[in-house]
């Protein structure tokens, strides 16, 4: 087969608020179409919204694709050879090109006030017709309009459908969807205040950037007709269009939306992709799970690491079927992920987690906890609950369950009397003296191991569900084990025999 040619691909996101696993996904198709052609993956940012505009969402697009991974070539922070990247800045292009069209005889100045097109609508509601506009600029004389525009009379520029014929867009995913011209709006390309809109900008960049492929939602199925239209008019080649499914709930009911997009009832623990960070879950795990709802290699494989999805990824297995989002799936692809992960690497990721609780994290006791909980956490953030005791001073376990199943606290607090002897005498708190030690304690003391066991798991860790007891003791060290201890028979001893 011959080399696949190398693609120019742009992520272009409106930096409108939070940035989603649906922006994520769309940017890691792009990425791993640029990386496995050896083409180039743009990130352009469209800014023409201005009252949907945030601030902060540029560096939040930008931080989550870092963490992602998914660097690219181009950008409006790196540059590159067809910058400016943010389309605020490109505003003259847009205004040569809109120039150019009204030339072509493909747009036109409209003067309409909002009253009359309200009015426009209003009879079309009546009539049960579809709301467009009727047209009424259209065959101003082009000098005219130039000269009422250039006096300074509010206006905006429309795109010329043509009135007969059909339009037909091609998706990579679906069939050719063909729609008549007549029922094309006369859309709008540059508003009032001078800014164009999405439509306009897009197609003229995508252009311009020699743009090859265009990933990017579904929801632009509506308006691709408008945008194979001003290719046309251009006389441009067109892209290869790829408009990706939509994100389902996952009951796999509904369209996954904001309302319910951080709902823990429905499943969702949240879409936003840095919340994934802080949640606990791996980039590698995201990207996995991202890279299979709306792409499959076949109907059993589901690990693919980075370097795995850039050799397999292939444009004839996306589907445009709607995908479920699964946090099940999620969960059990970061487990995997985390066991995968080299220890030191482990360690690196689950530092931020222990310091943001609140601990002074010792490297030396971090290291030596890894292989402890590797296999028992799904998430970085698990590490907190399952072995901050490792670097709490005191912990303050719940005395009640300090009392051993079927014992009284009496009987508990002698136990752990014991135990606190047998552990002083020990020369040091290898293992495996320490395991048979303490069966043997349990023998003399008539008890099951797991009876003595639950004592001291809940004495040293302060929890029920705790890494291996035996080799955590011998993490903690023996002088602090024995403080604990002693802490736990002193909570014993208050409490009445109420067995
Ligand atoms: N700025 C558009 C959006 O965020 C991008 C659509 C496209 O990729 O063309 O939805």
């Amino acid at each position: 087969m011959p080399e696949p040619a190398p693609v120019r691909v742009r992520f272009a996101p409106s930096p409108t608020g939070r940035f989603h696993i649906g922006g994520a996904r769309t940017a890691l198709y792009n990425y791993l179409l640029a990386r496995q052609t050896g083409g180039s993956f743009v990130l352009r940012i469209e800014d023409t919204d201005q009252k949907r505009y945030d601030p902060t969402a540029q560096d939040e697009i930008m931080d989550s694709l870092r963490w992602l991974g998914l660097d690219w070539d181009e950008g409006p922070d790196i540059g590159g050879p067809f910058a400016p990247y943010k389309q605020s800045e490109r505003l003259l292009i847009y205004h040569n090109l809109i120039e150019e069209l009204i030339d072509r005889g493909s747009a036109y100045y409209c003067f309409c006030s909002p009253e009359r097109l309200s009015q426009v609508r209003n009879e079309q509601q009546k009539q049960n017709l579809s709301p467009r506009y009727d047209g009424y600029c259209r065959s101003l004389s082009l000098q005219d309009a130039r000269a009422r525009a250039k006096d300074g009379e509010s206006h905006v520029v429309r795109f010329k459908t043509p009135k007969e014929g059909k339009t037909t867009g091609i998706d990579l995913l679906r069939d050719p969807i063909i729609v008549d011209n007549i029922n094309i709006d006369d859309y709008i390309l540059l508003k009032s205040d001078g800014i164009p809109v999405y439509h306009m900008a897009a197609i003229s960049d995508d252009h311009l950037m020699e743009i090859t492929h265009v990933f990017r939602g579904s929801e632009w199925l509506p308006t691709f007709p408008l945008h194979v239209l001003i290719y046309e008019a251009f006389e441009w080649e067109q892209p290869q269009w790829i408009h990706l499914s939509v994100f389902l709930n996952p009951t796999g009911k509904g369209k996954l939306s904001k309302r319910t997009a951080m709902d823990p009832k429905s499943g969702v623990k949240s879409v936003y992709t840095l919340d994934l960070k802080e949640l606990g879950y791996l980039h590698e795990a995201v990207n996995n799970w991202c890279a299979l709802m709306g792409w499959s290699y076949d109907d059993h494989t589901e690990i693919f690491p980075m370097e795995d999805l850039i050799e397999k990824f292939s444009l004839d297995k996306l589907s445009s079927s709607p995908a479920a989002v699964n946090f099940s799936k999620l969960d059990h692809f970061n487990g995997i992920y985390i066991r995968e992960l080299p220890s030191q690497e482990l360690k690196r990721r689950i530092l931020p987690f222990l310091q943001e609780a609140g601990y002074r994290v010792e490297d030396e006791t971090l290291e030596s906890i890894i292989p402890l909980i590797r296999e028992r956490i799904h998430t970085l953030d698990e590490a907190v609950e399952m072995a901050g005791f490792f670097f709490q001073e005191t912990i303050h376990p719940d005395p009640s369950l300090l009392i051993g199943k079927d014992m009284t606290a009496s009987q508990s607090a002698f136990a752990a009397q014991r135990v606190y002897e047998v552990i002083e005498a020990l020369p040091s708190m290898e293992c495996d003296s320490l395991e048979n030690e303490l069966r043997n304690l349990a023998d003399e003391l008539n008890l099951k191991a797991s009876q003595l066991f639950g004592i001291l798991r809940i004495a040293v860790t302060g929890q029920s569900v705790s890494p291996p007891l035996i080799e955590s003791m011998e993490v903690i060290g023996k002088s602090k084990v024995l403080e604990r201890i002693q802490e736990a028979i002193a909570l014993l001893s208050a409490q009445s025999d109420t067995k």
